[in-house]
Parts: structure tokens; C-alpha cells; sequence
């Protein structure tokens, strides 16, 4: 089963997938991570990758699409890949399509997690830090308790990018780019809506379930529904 993730920024897409890595023992796929182990690896890639980054331009499509091609043609991951972040514009979706055929593969469901920009919004200029123990909080949602010793309204600090502008930006960037993207797979009835505004171990829940469906887990319990 190759699996897409789709959120927005702070809507808990890094978590969710972490958990779906070790539950269907999949390879998560971060162009983001490809490029930096290309880098640390200093390949002749590695270092086309470095010298592009160093001069403010954005690597190109067909670096990214060899990486990629590099986990798609590997055994190991044949049909065993979450990507995460990735495709990000109808043409890295269609190429991505091309090379899975490639390999006799397909991505067999696209997962989106919605959640509204007034909560995520909330998510992100609520985060807060305290600056004596690291602890990390949200002042809407995840408040240090009243009685905690350390983590006083005083040492909570916030990260300059966190506010609601940033937050704004991000999510219609967002919005903007993946929606052809989301079309795309609509058309092919691949994407599932999955609520990104309960708590962790629901949304999880939820995305197992549709998880579990591909893999046949389900088969077990309910064969008839499969057979015909
Ligand atoms: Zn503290």
C-alpha cells in the first residue's frame, strides 16, 4: 500500500504519520529528508543539491523526481511508502503517477486531514515554551495547570514565527497548491476526509481504519463485503 498525507501546516500530519510508519510498517518519504541525507551524504548530487541551496534558488523537479525514483525503484519500499508533503503541484503528482506505473505500483489511498485556519490559527499562536524546563504548551488548548512549580505564565515564551500573519500565509499557501493536487486524486477517488480538529488518538483511530481497509485487515471480519 502506498499511502499520500495531506494537512495543513499544524495539523498534526508529523504525528499521524509517525504512528502510521510503525502500525503498517511503512517508509515515511519527505522530499525534505531525502535532500538532507543527499546532502550529508556529499554524492555528486549531494553537492549540486548544497550549491543550489547556498544560492537561494529551489531545487528543481527532476532532482527531486530522482530522489524519489531512488525509493520507488528500491525493493525494500516496494509498495510500503507514505509521502509526506510531497506532491506538491499537479505536475510532481502526474510524474509521480508515471514513475509508480513504472514500478507496477499506484498510490492506493490519499489521505487529507482537514482542519479549519480559525483552530490552526490557534494552534500555532498559541504554542508556547517554557523557557526553563523546554516544556511545550498551548495557551488555548494545553495550558500548564495552575499548581505546576516551573512553567509560570512568566517563562512561557513564543517563537517569532508564530504568529497569526505567519500562520495565515501558510495556510493559504497551502490551500493554493495542494488543491489542484487533491483534484487530481479526487478523480481518481483516492481521497479520504479525515477530521484533524479532535484529539490525537481519534484522528489516528480514523486513519487506521481506512489504512486497514486497503491492506485487507478488515477482510477477516467482514469477507462478504468484499466478495461481491
Ligand atoms: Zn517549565
Amino acid at each position: 500500500m502506498n499511502v499520500i498525507i495531506f494537512g495543513p501546516p499544524g495539523a498534526g500530519k508529523g504525528t499521524q504519520s509517525e504512528f502510521i510508519v510503525k502500525k503498517f510498517n511503512l517508509f515515511k518519504l519527505s522530499t525534505g529528508d531525502l535532500l538532507r541525507e543527499e546532502i550529508n551524504k556529499k554524492t555528486t548530487l549531494g553537492l549540486k543539491i548544497t550549491s543550489i541551496v547556498n544560492s537561494g534558488s529551489l531545487v528543481s523537479d527532476d532532482i527531486i523526481n530522482s530522489l524519489i525514483e531512488n525509493i520507488v525503484s528500491n525493493k525494500n519500499y516496494n509498495k510500503k511508502i507514505i509521502f509526506d508533503g510531497y506532491p506538491r503541484n499537479l505536475s510532481q503528482a502526474e510524474n509521480l503517477n508515471n514513475l509508480l506505473i513504472n514500478y507496477d505500483q499506484k498510490i492506493d489511498i490519499v489521505i487529507r486531514l482537514k482542519v479549519s485556519l480559525d483552530v490552526i490559527k490557534k494552534r500555532i499562536t498559541g504554542r508556547v515554551m517554557c523557557s526553563k524546563c523546554g516544556k511545550t504548551y498551548n495557551t488555548f488548548f494545553n495550558p500548564p495547570l495552575q499548581n505546576n512549580q516551573c512553567c509560570k505564565k512568566e517563562f512561557l515564551q513564543k517563537r517569532d514565527d508564530d504568529n497569526e500573519d505567519v500562520a495565515i500565509k501558510r495556510f493559504q499557501t497551502y490551500e493554493e497548491s495542494t488543491e489542484p493536487v487533491l483534484q487530481y486524486y479526487k478523480k481518481m477517488n483516492l481521497v479520504k476526509d479525515v477530521n484533524g480538529e479532535t484529539d490525537i488518538d481519534t484522528i489516528y483511530r480514523k486513519i487506521s481504519d481506512y489504512l486497514s481497509v486497503i491492506e485487507g485487515w478488515l477482510c477477516r471480519i467482514t469477507p462478504y463485503k468484499y466478495i461481491f
